[in-house]
């Protein structure tokens, strides 16, 4: 039976349609379909465009950074909402030596895209599919010894008659992958047993490189040299070791042999650096419709605003199920002839209403912006993702990645 591949190239338009040409799928077998959309089936005008010269720029400024360490760019959860295989592409033409993703299912989505340069898995869930990591070229993260044994196993049935590379996960103060210090000794002895599987990269996670203070990340970084160095005596020598994300990109103990930049790549850094980085998702949409209300008129679900003055308000086609956060009901901006106008009254599914009294010739069809700068005859400004993030109570990570799948990408130059 044909099943729709993990990661495939989903878009704005999904349709359900029943299989008649899967003979061995059975009698009323449905099959999902993802379709590209095509130019003409994007009806309502709010989009994502996506700047691909920001982000070889960006690239370029994290290179600066890493010096001689490797920049493995993370493209996980679809490339922090930006398309994964498009902005991978992009960044393997402009000199990206590797990629990071979370999900095996990510990792093949890059491959089927025509990525050729090392991907790392980082999360470390194969399910059954230890033998595909290994015919798609991926390289696994690992952090416990059945997961060993698995890729031995897979690598004995294809007669491999190399040891795959395999990346160790070592836990130094996350908490969440990998193995712990006291784990180390007994990881690596019972490691002998599985010649059919090498460690050829130790990693590590930062969880405060982006305190204030250096501390934190070198205590972890100390750990993580007294984890190299047990499992040195044990016999276990990888080639790389990496641990910086994005907010570790400045701090030297952390660079070592490579660097996994996520969010810094999509122009945000989570820290201050001596690079400029730029915004690479800027989101748009249009005004669809107009009104006036009076003094004491409400505006949207539980009427969570209410006019003090006759007031002008604009209806924008995007809402919290395009990930424009519900939180910013009374609280979020959007750009509308260049300037600044406050959303008012409950964010709604599809919908969102906008305070444009002070925003004066405001018309239907004009672009309101969400997220990214815009140009009018009222002025000039920018909306980072960080200032929506605060003003939900949340981070720019998780911003990025809530535009949902209901709002297509548009891909360009400058
Ligand atoms: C997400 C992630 C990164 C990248 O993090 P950013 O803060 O976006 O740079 C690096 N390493 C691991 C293990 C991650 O999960």
């Amino acid at each position: 039976m044909t099943v729709t591949k993990p990661g495939g190239e989903y878009d704005s338009v999904e349709m359900l349609e029943s299989s008649p040409d899967l003979s061995s799928a059975g009698q009323g077998t449905r099959v999902l379909r993802p379709r590209r959309a095509a130019p003409a089936d994007i009806v309502r005008p709010t989009r994502a465009e996506v700047n691909l010269a920001a982000l070889r720029h960006n690239l370029h400024a994290v290179k600066k950074i890493a010096g001689s360490a490797k920049v493995w760019s993370v493209l996980k959860a679809d490339g922090y909402g930006h398309g994964a295989p498009a902005v991978a592409r992009t960044l393997e033409r402009a000199g990206a030596e590797g990629f990071c993703v979370a999900l095996f299912e990510e990792a093949i989505e890059l491959r089927d895209a025509g990525i050729r340069v090392p991907i790392l898995v980082m999360g470390g869930y194969y399910g059954s599919s230890h033998a595909d990591v290994i015919a798609r070229g991926l390289v696994p993260v690992v952090y416990d010894l059945a997961q060993v044994e698995s890729f031995a196993r897979a690598q004995r049935a294809i007669g491999a008659n190399a040891p795959l590379g395999v990346h160790l996960k070592v836990d130094t103060g996350m908490a969440r992958l990998g193995l712990r210090h006291n784990e180390l000794a007994k990881f690596a002895e019972k490691l002998s047993q599985f010649p059919e599987v090498r460690v050829t990269g130790l990693m590590t996670h930062l969880a405060c490189a982006d305190a204030p203070t250096n501390a934190e990340t070198e205590e972890q970084m100390l750990k993580f040299d007294e984890s190299t160095a047990l499992l040195a005596k044990h016999g276990v020598r990888p080639d790389v070791r990496h641990a910086a994300n994005s907010a570790a990109l400045g701090r030297g103990s952390a660079k070592l042999d490579a660097v996994r930049p996520g969010i810094a790549v999509f122009g945000h850094s989570p820290v201050p650096i001596n690079e400029e980085l730029w915004q690479v998702m800027r989101v748009r949409t249009e005004v669809v419709s107009l009104r006036t209300i009076e003094p004491g008129d409400s505006v949207g679900y539980s009427a969570l605003w209410k006019a003090s003055r006759t007031s002008r308000v604009a209806t924008i086609p995007m809402g919290y199920a395009d990930g424009l956060s519900r939180a910013l009901t009374n609280k979020g901006h959007v750009l509308i002839r260049g300037k600044r106008a406050p959303i008012i009254g409950a964010v709604s599914m599809d919908m969102s209403m906008i305070d444009v009294t002070d925003v004066p010739g405001v018309s239907v069809r004009d672009e309101a912006v969400i997220l990214g700068a815009q140009e009018g005859p009222l002025g000039k400004d920018t909306i980072r993702a960080e200032q929506v993030a605060a003003a939900c109570g949340t981070i720019a990570w998780e911003i990025l990645t809530s535009i949902s799948r209901r709002v297509p990408r548009f891909y360009r130059e400058p």
